[in-house]
């Protein structure tokens, strides 16, 4: 990340909103529950790769755009499975929400906390747990937490997240 990059600045649209441009992307891009997100960062243009391991931010992810179809996506080297494909969904996040705002090269790193950090999230929760499928399988799982979480790919805690916000806990 170098001063010529600019910040995000949060795009504003409701969670409801994000979720649900997030769902409908997931669904043109014929993204299935569980299905690894590097081919489809790459048919974008994008790529992934992961920090040097003597790097000491190394609970951070990241993503640099350059131009609309040319980005890096920066994962922890530490980090398992669940947590990389969440980060990289996050990242996404950036790319669709805040990019197209940014008249300029970009750089987003993740922190967590604020409203651009949430807005990346919530685009994250609807990419990787579409509502319908997500209800579906919580109903056809009896809710078991872990099990869905792993049909999905991410953290237990993502899956009873976003069960919450659908109101099925
Ligand atoms: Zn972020």
């Amino acid at each position: 990340m170098s001063a010529e990059h600019a910040s995000p600045s949060p795009c504003n649209a409701s969670k409801a909103a994000i979720i649900a441009a997030a769902e409908k992307f997931a669904c043109d891009a014929g993204l299935q529950p569980g299905e690894p997100l590097e081919p489809l960062v790459e048919r974008l243009g994008g790529k992934v790769c992961y920090k040097p391991l003597d790097d000491a931010d190394f609970d951070d992810g990241s993503i640099v755009v350059e131009c609309q179809g040319r980005f890096t996506i920066t994962l922890p080297a530490y980090t398992g499975a669940a947590r990389d494909r969440f980060t990289i969904a996050h990242e996404l996040g950036h790319y669709f929400l805040h990019f197209p705002r940014c008249c300029a090269p970009m750089a987003a790193k993740r922190y967590g906390s604020d409203r651009v950090e949430w807005e990346a999230n919530w685009f994250a929760a609807g990419l990787l747990m579409p509502s319908a499928q997500f209800r579906e399988a919580w109903q056809a799982w009896n809710g078991h937490a872990e099990k869905i979480a792993a049909l999905f790919g991410v953290s237990t805690r993502a899956a009873t997240i976003r069960a919450k916000g659908l109101g099925l806990v």
